[in-house]
């Protein structure tokens, strides 16, 4: 595709855009047209161990602090004053609606801008005692390489979150985004490399994911490896990095439940939900999965949202009239698809929607699904679709039990007009994120992350800078 942010198509490590030509190449498809946006080369190990190598070089000179609040500042600076550009290269290699991917752009420079106003967290202090007779001084060190994987869904928010983290600790970084959406990665990266970055501070390769994660994994320099995908993945990369025993922070999977309760105010109910759900197509790991709804408003929530989703423009993010793109590829679709068709199979009814709707790209159209219960794949997996599963229960008891009933924990929410049963429910949900009469996700300004399955450390807010911090204690012998 054309773009001024993308003048040059390949990877970039040592401070410079690498092109390589004798290798394979891979395709980036607009998920909207299914044609061809770019060809790209596909990098290996051998490209990966280029890129640690020149991060290792990087970490010769741990930047101040106050040269990385002007990175950090000059990033969020450079985001904001691109956000249509960024946002028409998302919406081409994601698919999601124009206005979306402009609120994504937004996203990803608060992140910056957050990192920045957190840094004086991060100044060495001596610790208010004298013990042993020493005073004891603390410092927070940069914890070394970091290795960030991301995946397509939010191609720059996801980005932002882990960038913003490593740069503010200090960490150079081999990134590696997703190979369905390298673009926007690519793009942001003509923007760092016009700025004053050491040679080797980022570092951006793509092509085979296992080879380049294994390389990751392996170099005893990355120090932390920050992914965001699957379940399986996570547990594949942490295997890989035991024997080098690395900080992990891992966001994986969800399986949101979004309970509603007989007093709940049920337009704010539906109008949350519709921000939630319907976000990237469903394609979110905060969207509401499960929608459990007590029987006192079940009814009358299921006609509700149903007259809302019906009303929903399906087509390409570039039409401003559209509210819900394609989903990321056929196999995508399929796979929503087999989870209606095994929902009704056993006893769920569609109330609306239910099939693919018209275009070249895997475009579903936005569906509800009513007597749902947990013998179902939907509600046991992340549907990624524009589908809400509503599942009835009875009383908070068996609300709770069912919204706890998965392996993950990543976000919650819970619709009612008592606070004190908000509190009561909110404390028993094992949920790293839990709306209280909102189905907001995570913002930069507050620490984000899962529970149980979902994964492991937090992105946003101080302690997603902590993430990639070794903290250092040197203690001297206190004056007599
Ligand atoms: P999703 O289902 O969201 O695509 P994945 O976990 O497959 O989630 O992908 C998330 C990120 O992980 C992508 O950048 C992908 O290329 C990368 N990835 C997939 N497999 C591996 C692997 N074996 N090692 C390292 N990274 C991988």
């Amino acid at each position: 595709m054309n773009s001024r942010l993308l003048p040059t198509l390949a990877g970039y490590w040592d401070g410079a855009f690498r092109s390589v030509t004798a290798q394979p190449t891979f395709d980036v498809v607009d998920p909207a047209s299914t044609e061809v946006l770019a060809t790209l080369p596909t990098y290996g190990a051998s490209e990966a161990n280029r890129a640690v190598d020149a991060a290792v070089g990087a970490l010769a000179h741990t930047p101040s602090l106050e040269q990385r609040r002007q990175w950090l500042l000059t990033i969020e600076r450079e985001l904001l004053g691109n956000v249509t550009e960024l946002a028409r290269i998302i919406t081409a290699e994601n698919g999601k609606p124009i206005a979306e991917s402009q609120g994504e752009v937004n996203y990803s420079a608060g992140f910056f801008a957050d990192a920045a106003r957190q840094l004086t967290h991060l100044e060495s202090r001596d610790l208010p005692i004298t013990a042993k007779g020493h005073r004891w001084r603390l410092h927070h060190r940069p914890a070394g390489v970091a290795g960030l994987i991301t995946p397509w869904n939010f191609p720059m928010g996801m980005l932002a979150k882990k960038l913003a983290g490593a740069i503010a600790a200090g960490c150079p970084t081999v990134i590696k985004p997703s190979e369905l959406t390298p673009l926007s990665s690519i793009a942001w990266f003509t923007l760092l490399h016009e700025m004053d970055l050491p040679k080797g501070f980022v570092n951006l390769v793509f092509g085979d994911a296992p080879a380049i994660g294994n390389v990751l994994c392996e170099r005893m320099e990355v120090r932390v490896i920050s992914f965001t995908g699957s379940t399986g993945v996570g547990r594949l990369l942490a295997t890989q990095s035991a024997p080098n025993l690395k900080r992990m922070s891992l966001e994986l999977g969800g399986n949101a439940p979004f309970v509603v309760f007989d007093d709940a105010d049920l337009d704010a109910a539906v109008d949350h939900l519709m921000a939630n759900k319907f976000r990237n197509a469903g394609q979110t790991c905060v969207c509401a999965n499960r929608v459990l709804v007590q029987d006192g408003a079940y009814d009358e929530f299921v006609t509700r949202a149903s007259d809302r989703i019906r009303s929903l423009v399906v087509g390409p993010g570039a039409d401003l009239a559209t509210d819900v793109g394609p989903l990321i590829d056929e196999r995508a679709r399929s796979k929503v698809a087999s989870m209606v068709a095994d929902a009704v199979d056993r006893g769920a009814v569609i109330a609306v929607g239910g099939e693919s709707a018209p275009g070249a790209g895997a475009f579903y159209a936005p569906t509800v699904l009513t007597g749902v219960n947990g013998s179902m794949r939907c509600s046991q997996e992340e549907l990624f679709g524009p589908v809400v599963a509503i599942e009835r229960f009875a009383d908070e008891e068996a609300g709770i039990v069912r919204a706890n009933d998965t392996e993950y924990g990543l976000a919650a929410y819970v619709f009612s007009a008592d606070a004190d049963r908000l509190e009561r429910v909110a404390a028993r949900l094992h949920f790293g994120h839990v709306g209280l009469n909102t189905g907001t996700g995570p913002t930069p300004e507050a620490p984000f992350g899962g529970m149980q399955q979902s994964g492991l450390g937090r992105e946003g807010g101080l302690e997603g800078i902590l993430e990639y911090v070794e903290i250092q204690t040197c203690p001297t012998p206190a004056a007599p």
